[in-house]
């Protein structure tokens, strides 16, 4: 204690980082914590029991100001931050769209925070944007897109999506970037009712506002109906809107339900407008052979959002946007002060000009490391199994007396409702029982789902796509479910 109150003293007085000796023996600390963590990460809860303002107000107290050793920062990590944490990592965790940090994700982490590389520019750091355009091009095979998909990586879906929607908004109105959209004609986006609000806000912060979105209704099956699209967009053009992008959804937030793709370029086509897919969570199972056909007609999308941080096991945040015609987000973007400028710009790729973030961290080290440890047969094998458990669980789902699966199931996730009365159940009181059952189930601390409304009723939602997610938790959830059931009613 007393050589590490000398050894902090010294590196004040020195104004240097972390001795490397120092590193080393903390850094064996913390990989030994998270080795930890990950071997036992269900004997936490899933969901803490925490108030809000109640972490805040430990933190507060905790923290005087001053430096500590780093040994206290850990210990007060273990004891004010975890017990505060949901544990995204649980193989209990079955809501929205689970995720899984994996070893090889979480060990690229450290070596890119270590690195600290801005890929602004190509000169900011070659190997930067050379490894994304490599593991993109990777990426890009594996999921069976052909070439002349331009990669890049943004934080998240949202972002991925602003993007594509403003490389179309510079194709169809392309005088906006110079004057914006005062007088100009009126745009309009279309999405299924089912899709994602980053959509909304996209259309929000590009200027089209939310009546540029025009919501098409779905099937029975929550997909876009191309019939109601084509009368939309030929009624926007009868009254002089110019549609701007038509944005199709492989893989629904409530459902997983998947829109008609080929149609949609079809449509697309007819009117030269950019097509646009959502394939956030999905788009992995593309690796898949026996699920890409759900994918049949994405390659003639103009440009395509796919998460790794959702369902292919690299820690949060990555989310990749393919792109067929790159020059449409330069010419959005690109924008080059003179203390930007290299002697390589014409030459070499500069990643600044895709999007809105100047700033780029190796991002792309972590999907790298995971393609490659599991390779595709690897992966193809675990996104397999979690269709597997999510399939068994609709059955045992559909053979129940009082409970129903919603929707079709063509991934890994479950959209279900306790109907009470053994009829559709679709009452305000059967939505309040359903909720009710829903809370008692994630208070148990084992499990964690979400819900959401479809046709207007409370729907709950079980999805498997956690790496450690084994049959024992999916049976486990069942039977907590039925328990809650019986308790409700
Ligand atoms: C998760 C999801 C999003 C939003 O993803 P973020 O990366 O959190 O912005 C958008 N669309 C779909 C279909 C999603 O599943």
């Amino acid at each position: 204690m007393a050589r590490d109150r000398a050894r902090e003293t010294e590196a004040r007085l020195s104004l240097s980082d972390m001795s490397p000796e120092e590193f080393r023996r903390h850094g064996h600390d913390v990989v030994d914590w998270i080795a930890e963590y990950l071997q036992q990460v269900d004997s936490y809860p899933v969901l803490p029991s925490v108030k809000p303002g109640e972490v805040r107000r430990e933190l507060d107290e905790v923290v005087k100001g001053g430096a500590e050793p780093f040994q206290r920062l850990l210990e007060d990590f273990d004891s004010t931050v975890i017990p505060g944490i949901t544990h995204w990592n649980h193989p209990g965790f079955f809501a929205y769209f689970p995720t899984s940090a994996s070893g090889p994700g979480i060990l690229a982490e450290m070596l890119s925070a270590a690195v600290n590389v801005n890929a602004m520019v190509w000169k900011s750091s070659p190997a930067g944007t050379e490894l994304e355009e490599h593991t993109l091009d990777l990426l890009r095979g594996l999921v069976g897109l052909p070439d002349g998909f331009f990669g890049t990586i943004n934080d998240t879906a949202s972002s991925s999506s602003l993007y594509a929607l403003a490389a179309a908004r510079e194709a169809a109105l392309p005088t906006a970037r110079e004057h914006g959209l005062f007088g100009a004609v009126p745009g309009r986006i279309y999405a299924s009712e089912e899709s994602h609000s980053s959509i909304d806000k996209a259309a929000v912060t590009l200027g089209f506002g939310l009546e540029g979105v025009r919501r098409i209704g779905t099937d029975d099956q929550f997909r876009m109906d191309p019939a109601a699209l084509r009368q939309a967009v030929a009624a926007d053009i009868g009254e002089g809107v110019r549609p701007v992008a038509i944005v199709a959804t492989l893989g629904t937030t409530s459902t997983s339900s998947v829109d008609p793709v080929n149609d949609l370029a079809d449509i697309a086509a007819e009117h030269d407008t950019w097509l646009h897919v959502d394939a956030a969570y999905a788009g992995p199972a593309a690796i898949v052979p026996e699920l890409r056909h759900h994918f049949v007609g994405w390659e003639r999308a103009d440009s395509i959002v796919i998460n790794p941080h959702k369902w292919l096991f690299t820690p949060i945040d990555c989310s990749v946007l393919y792109c067929r015609r790159p020059e449409q987000l330069r010419k959005a973007f690109s924008l080059t002060p003179e203390y930007l400028k290299t002697e390589e710009h014409e030459t070499a790729t500069n990643l600044m000009d895709y999007g809105l973030a100047l700033g780029r961290r190796l991002r792309a080290l972590k999907l790298w490391f995971v393609l490659r440890y599991f390779g595709s047969e690897g992966i193809a094998d675990r996104l397999r199994e979690h269709c597997r458990l999510a399939a068994g669980f609709a059955s045992r789902v559909e053979r129940e007396a009082g409970w129903r699966v919603v929707a079709p199931v063509p991934f890994s996730m479950v959209a279900f409702r306790f109907c009470p009365t053994d009829d559709d159940g679709a009452t305000d009181a059967a939505d309040r029982i359903n909720l009710a059952i829903l809370e008692r189930v994630n208070a148990s601390g084992e499990v964690f789902m979400s819900h959401t409304r479809m046709n207007d009723r409370i729907v709950l939602r079980l999805c498997v796509g956690n790496l450690r997610t084994k049959e024992a938790h999916v049976d486990r959830a069942w039977e907590l479910l039925r328990e809650a059931a019986t308790t409700v009613v």
